[in-house]
């Protein structure tokens, strides 16, 4: 599957959970059986933690279908590009999506600053280069927006797979925001 049939794919299955049409059906025994001997996840994901943000849900997939990475502001950290390097070099998936979404806690957290410990502050250096990219009245929504844009930049400049395989036209890399209320993602680039 090429990265624009990934693509398709990703916004057919959120426009049902938009609808209320879920027809994800494949998450049965004889489905896991099937994937037993090798995964070949259609897309990426980097996403948030955010509990009401589930990109199996809104993007209606299937059990292997996707390979999701989560974690708080949806970073590109050490571990998170390491996972997505995985996927790119191993099961040969062709499309990453950056995940942000509305009104996300640790987007909020970082622009709110201060001291938050070791880790959350690690966590959140990951963010402030989108609030030092944002104007100063910008919305949290926007710098949510801003963060996934430069996170997906990220994932090239620190990642020398994910950068081969980006020039040679073989994955590409999009940015996209989730709305809470109507559950629709919106693909931003
Ligand atoms: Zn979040």
């Amino acid at each position: 599957m090429t990265h624009k049939e990934s693509l398709l794919r990703l916004r057919e299955g959120n426009a049902r959970f938009v609808e209320d049409h879920l027809d994800s059906k494949l998450q049965n025994s004889s489905r896991r059986d099937s994937l037993i001997n090798g995964q070949k996840p259609y897309a990426i994901i980097l996403g948030c933690a955010d509990s009401r943000v589930v990109p199996e849900l809104a993007f209606d997939t299937d059990l292997g279908e996707l390979f999701t990475v989560r974690v708080a502001g949806n970073i590109a950290n050490t571990s998170s590009i390491a996972s997505l390097e995985y996927a790119v070099a191993h099961l040969e998936t062709k499309l990453i999506v950056v995940l942000g979404h509305q009104s996300c806690g640790a987007v909020t957290a970082a622009v709110s600053g201060g001291d938050n410990g070791n880790n959350l502050n690690h966590l959140l250096d990951h963010i402030t280069p989108a609030i030092a990219e944002s104007s100063q009245d910008a919305s949290i929504n926007d710098v949510v927006k801003k963060n996934a844009e430069l996170t997906a930049t990220d994932l090239i400049n620190k990642s020398s797979i994910i950068k081969n395989a980006v020039e040679t036209g073989d994955v590409n890399i999009i940015a996209a925001y989730y709305h809470l209320n109507s559950g629709k993602v919106e693909f931003l680039n």
